[in-house]
């Protein structure tokens, strides 16, 4: 292994020293538990190895996290409120569900349990709020920190919402790479952040909801899953609030073999009530290979158990959701103060409808003109199924014509600051490269379509990735966990 001589905050690292960091950084990451199943072996249970990190922070102006986090509690709020207004989503999705299958099964059950039909009234939210800090219209060079970074909105995640344990424990990898290179930082500069407490305390909230002291929290997971470690951080700190809730783990297809529902709702599983249903499978159609896995996700969805998420929950995560808040006047139909409509739809990137319409055939031609200022988005979570730049070119000429187009949404793409780091990944060369972040702020909702009971922002976590790369799944490979160093950008000479 060799790494480069790198130039950082006025600081040069040799080669040598640099691999040294780079050795002890990965011993530090395994120690905290930064830690992933190995990419090819996904199915032993216990042996892991250190997940993808980049060796130092990256920069990230105070303001900005300042403005993503205080942000948070409002968002949380519309996302709830999108997913108890029935009309909405129906309105959002009917071209939608024309053509795309998968939201077609959701938004199905949806109709058989969710709104007036459903049997718990109240819903977890365990949220990422991601976003990247666009550069667009400012001028900076990869060394300078620009005076302005523009936060935007990429997606708001309502399912699954992952990282939240690796990123507990990496402003403490990085305090010690920091210090290994001799570089100055402040503690306050890379703050402690326990996302995976915030989600906690959002399990631990809605166990008390529903009441009953035998009850366990569910976490539906994926049979063969890398990120597996993360999962058991959030276990971890339920057991630290409350040692007496019981998490218990089940695939799709054992609780279809397993859970019954009593003539009262109650899911049982294997005789155990369940009180909590955590999903961290089920948003993929090769999540239901056969209609098992469908049917106990509709019978869960009957069960009065509270849902994280619930399946409206899930549906308002929906790029096309997305894309139709983002309309002129929409928000104001969720959000009261209009100052708060104002920060929030400062957020948000241009987004384009390619409903087979006269605005939708306008939409089309705009991409097809200029596809490098684009990303092309179906309805999917999970990383691997967005088009970029020019193959949006090929990928929409061949479905301008049809009803497929419903299918999806344009977004402008977004262009952050480069910046350079190492990325470290399991038998991979530690190359230094130009690399750019997204940044996702943690959210909990709990709550019934008129009454809050918690509402919070709950963390941070800075994914890093090439700038070579267009999608950035940690899992799938290409972005590593990193956290922000944070900074005062320049004052802006007036
Ligand atoms: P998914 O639900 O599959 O995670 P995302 O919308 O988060 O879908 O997109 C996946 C990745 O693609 C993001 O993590 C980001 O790296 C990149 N990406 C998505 N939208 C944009 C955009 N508008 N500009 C630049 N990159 C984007
Ligand atoms: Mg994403």
């Amino acid at each position: 292994m060799s790494a480069t001589a790198l130039d950082l905050w006025g600081v040069t690292i040799s080669k040598e020293t640099a691999d040294q960091i780079i050795e002890k950084a990965k011993q530090w990451a395994l120690l905290h538990g930064v830690q992933m199943k190995p990419q090819h072996d996904h199915h032993s249970t216990c042996h892991c190895e250190y997940a993808p990190i980049t060796l130092f922070p990256s920069p990230l102006p105070v303001p900005v996290l300042q403005e993503a986090k205080s942000l948070q509690k409002h968002y949380n709020l519309l996302m709830h409120r999108v997913a108890n207004d029935p009309e909405f989503l129906c309105q959002c999705l009917k071209n939608v569900i024309k053509v795309d299958e998968f939201t077609k099964m959701l938004y199905d059950i949806y109709k058989e349990t969710g709104g007036e039909k459903s049997t718990q009234k109240v819903s977890l939210g365990l949220f990422r709020n991601d976003y990247m800090m666009d550069v667009k219209d400012s001028c900076c060079t990869i060394k300078i920190l620009p005076a302005s970074l523009n936060l935007k909105q990429i997606e708001f995640n309502t399912i699954a919402s992952s990282f939240a344990g690796l990123s507990s424990a990496m402003w403490n990898v990085h305090r010690y790479t920091m210090k290994q290179a001799g570089i100055k930082c402040s503690c306050d500069q890379l703050p402690e952040n326990k996302p995976a407490h915030g989600l906690a305390v959002g399990f631990v909230k809605a166990w008390e909801c529903y009441g009953n002291p035998d009850a366990v929290i569910l976490f539906i997971v994926q049979s063969v899953e890398r990120n597996s470690v993360d999962q058991r951080w959030l276990e971890r700190f339920v057991h630290e609030i409350n040692h007496n809730i019981h998490v218990v783990y089940s695939t799709l297809l054992n609780a279809s073999e397993h859970c019954k529902l009593t003539k009262w709702n109650t899911l049982m599983l294997d005789g155990k009530e369940v009180a909590v249903i955590y999903y961290r499978d089920g948003y993929m159609p090769n999540h239901y290979p056969t209609n098992k896995e469908k049917d106990v996700r509709l019978l869960m969805e009957k069960s009065c158990a509270i849902k994280c998420p619930n399946v409206g929950l899930q549906l308002a995560g929906c790029k096309k959701v997305q894309q139709e808040l983002a309309v002129p006047g929409v928000l104001e139909k969720f959000i009261k103060d209009i100052d708060v409509c104002d920060c929030i739809r400062k957020t948000f990137a241009g987004q384009y409808s390619l409903d087979r319409n006269e605005e939708g055939d306008r939409n089309v031609e705009m991409a097809l003109a200029q596809p490098k200022k684009f990303v092309l988005k179906p309805q999917r979570e999970g990383g691997g199924n967005n088009v970029y730049g020019e193959d949006i070119r090929e990928f929409l000429s061949g479905i301008r014509d049809s009803e497929e187009r419903n299918a999806y949404i344009l977004m402008e793409r977004i262009f952050p600051w480069p910046q350079k780091n190492y990325l470290l990944k399991e038998g991979k060369e530690p190359i230094l490269r130009d690399v750019i972040s997204e940044l996702g702020i943690y959210g909990v909702y709990l709550g019934t379509a008129e009454e809050e009971f918690y509402n919070a922002e709950a963390g941070h976590v800075l994914r890093t990735k090439s700038t070579e790369d267009d999608e950035g799944g940690i899992v799938a490979g290409f972005a590593t966990m990193d956290s922000p160093l944070l900074v005062y950008p320049p004052k802006l000479s007036s």
